[in-house]
């Protein structure tokens, strides 16, 4: 299985395990990167996915090397965590313009390839936020909720022209994200946890394969948790 794929902020935490994992099963992938240095043996291309102009570059670039791209994992994402009435209106819109409207844009234009081959697999990775809430994440709660209805809609228009497009939603992974948080309030979220620790990045890289592979032919529109049964019962 040699598929086009792109990774979005493939270059390091769970984006970077999602990379590993599909050109491990044989894909020709490239990733995002947005600051820093491409990773070693990934076709990187610099991209910011705020802008509709570096995600049009990046998607030429990746078509030239690899051919029109078959699988899309939107995984760039940000954090700007503040109490709701301290929240700047930019604090807010920031965080929904990275990664709700970085979605949209990447997979609006993974639509145009993917509408000629006549199928594709669009992968959103969300969060169990977008389904519990979580104080101090009003914005990134609601730009991962928003991905679900994006999703959805999306499977259906696509739906028979051989596209999926489904959302994973991690819990708590062990990345420079998370790693970020107080010690005492990572132990307060570990705590809530049925299976009692942070997942890996590869844990779910593994199922972000699955849902991009071909034993998942036919699963579209599902939201698919990560979490150690954090969001059980959501
Ligand atoms: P990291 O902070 O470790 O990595 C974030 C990645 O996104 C980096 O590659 C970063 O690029 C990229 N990125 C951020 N903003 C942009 C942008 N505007 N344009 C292009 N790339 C961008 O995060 P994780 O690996 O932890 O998270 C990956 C995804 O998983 C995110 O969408 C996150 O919301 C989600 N998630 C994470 C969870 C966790 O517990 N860690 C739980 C649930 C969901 P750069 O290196 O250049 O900054």
């Amino acid at each position: 299985m040699s598929r086009s794929v792109l990774v979005t902020g493939g270059n390091r935490g769970i984006g970077l395990a999602i990379a590993r994992e599909l050109a491990q099963a044989g894909d020709a992938v490239a990733v995002t990167y947005r600051s820093g240095e491409p990773p070693a043996g990934l076709f990187g291309v610099r991209c910011d996915v705020t802008s509709t102009a570096d995600v049009d570059a990046a998607f030429e670039k990746v078509e030239a090397e690899h051919g029109p791209v078959e699988v899309l994992v939107a995984n760039a994402g940000i954090t700007k965590d503040t109490l709701l009435p301290m929240m700047k209106e930019e604090t807010f819109t920031d965080v929904i313009d990275a990664n709700l409207t970085g979605a949209y844009r990447v997979a609006k234009r993974a639509t145009r390839g993917m509408l000629r081959l006549k199928r594709g697999r669009i992968v959103l990775i969300s969060s169990v936020v977008a389904m519990l809430g979580s104080a101090g994440q009003t914005n990134y709660a609601a730009s991962k909720a928003g991905m679900i209805g994006f999703a959805r809609s999306a499977a259906r228009e696509l739906g028979s022209r051989g596209i999926t497009v489904n959302v994973v939603a991690p819990g708590f992974v062990e990345t420079d994200m998370t790693a970020a948080l107080d010690e005492a309030y990572q132990e307060q979220i570990r705590k809530n946890i049925p299976l009692g620790r942070q997942a890996t990045p590869e844990e779910i890289a593994k199922v972000v394969a699955f849902v991009a592979g071909p034993d998942a032919a036919y699963i579209t529109g599902a939201v698919i948790p990560v979490d150690g049964g954090l969001g059980m019962g959501h």
